[in-house]
């Protein structure tokens, strides 16, 4: 077993948005430094950090410089191509490692990881033509979601087919050679959990968290998740089983649905912190951040307990359709404000978000609603 690596020593990160800079914050708080590697400038990551590698993912002088220049290398962007990875791991330990990057970065892969490993999954076929989504479709049946099998997020490169008619065309429009075909799931709601594991398989987790989206992003988590425990507990050991299958070194997310009598089903996981996990930030004893660092740096993992039921609301860049968002009015509620130092505000980037502590989620959920309400009613 390695020795832990630390603080003093120089984390990297690979990719540079919000997820980087609350994982940089995180880690020069516990007095390490941090390189970020991504092909951009100026970045959410870069800004906190020590130093910002910008060269693209394909650039192996560059990268095997970074890797060169820290003790261990983490991701917040798992899409990177294997050659990265493999290019890094010369110079330095990369956690999570390749074959968790691998798994997670195809939805077939995944599924099929997960159905592997006993867990519940929403039926599914891999789709590599019109004509197998066609029959896929006769044998699921209708309403059924089909996605890309790679790089998708946030629900791009997807779409519900509720019709055999509409077949040519959706899979014209994924311009794919390979989707995966999935059962509707007629959920009562979405949850997930956050867990982080170290080299010496100590485990903790936060949630589940609840989740709530509004068009395929997410938009508000509470925790705890008002779920009975039977369903929570049901939760944490499916995301258990999966660290301890893939031997997952650092945090990773489990997403799944729950049906209305308590059924659970895996959507996917991500490799990585996580939106639903921001409110650890400031409702949890260690953040979810900090628990990347300790569990990369093979350190024990910090308390995950929770100071008071919370709910975090995220802010898109829909908010600055008619001009610099209040501030002052959002500042004056009680509650966190997290923005990550994003130039450019688009509809649908997530450019911050809020955090609100309460003696209930019902609570949480109302005060954190209005306090963003109030960035664009002036
Ligand atoms: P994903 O990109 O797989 O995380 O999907 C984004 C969102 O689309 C999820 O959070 C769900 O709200 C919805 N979704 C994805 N897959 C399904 C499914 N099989 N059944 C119902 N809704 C789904």
């Amino acid at each position: 077993m390695s020795d832990p690596i630390l603080p003093g020593a120089t984390l990297g990160v690979l990719g540079s948005g919000q997820l980087g800079r609350m994982f940089a914050i995180a880690a020069r708080r516990l007095g390490y430094r941090v390189h970020v590697y991504s092909p951009d400038v100026d970045t959410p990551a870069g800004q906190v950090a020590d130093r910002e590698f910008s060269a693209s993912y394909d650039d192996l002088e560059q990268l095997a410089e970074f890797a060169r220049s820290v003790d261990v290398v983490t991701f917040e962007f798992e899409n990177v191509p294997a050659t990265v990875t493999d290019c890094i791991q010369e110079h330095c330990p990369v956690y999570p490692s390749g074959h968790v990057l691998a798994v997670a970065q195809n939805r077939i892969r995944e599924k099929t990881m997960l159905r592997d490993a006993g867990l519940a999954v929403p039926e599914f076929r891999e789709i590599r033509s019109a004509a197998e989504l066609r029959a896929g479709l006769l044998e699921i049946g209708v309403p059924s979601v089909v996605k890309c099998a790679s790089w998708g997020y946030d629900g791009k490169g997807q779409a519900v087919i509720r019709d055999l008619d509409q077949v040519d065309e959706i899979w014209k429009t994924l311009a794919t050679d390979q989707a995966i075909l999935e059962q509707f799931v007629e959920f009562e709601c979405e949850v997930s959990v956050v867990g982080a594991r170290n080299c010496r398989g100590d485990f903790v987790h936060y949630g589940p968290f609840r989740n709530s989206h509004s068009n395929h992003i997410l938009d508000v988590t509470v925790c705890p998740s008002g779920l009975p425990d039977d369903v929570n507990e049901r939760a944490v050991e499916m995301a258990r089983t999966i660290f301890n299958c893939l031997d997952v070194v650092g945090v990773l997310c489990v997403e799944m649905f729950v049906s209305k009598h308590g059924k659970i089903l895996i959507n996917e996981i991500a490799p990585r912190p996580h939106n639903s996990g921001h409110l650890t930030i400031d409702a949890h004893k260690t953040c979810q951040f900090e628990q990347q660092v300790r569990a990369i740096c093979g350190l024990p993992p910090g308390d995950t307990g929770q100071h008071a039921d919370a709910a975090m609301a995220n802010i898109l860049g829909d908010v600055w359709e008619s001009g610099e968002p209040c501030w002052e009015s959002l500042l004056a509620c009680d509650v966190k404000l997290h923005l990550y130092g994003k130039g450019k505000a688009r509809a649908g980037r997530k450019m911050g978000h809020i955090t609100a502590l309460a003696d209930s989620i019902k609570d949480a959920d109302r005060i954190v609603r209005a306090a963003r309400d109030r960035l664009v009613n002036k």
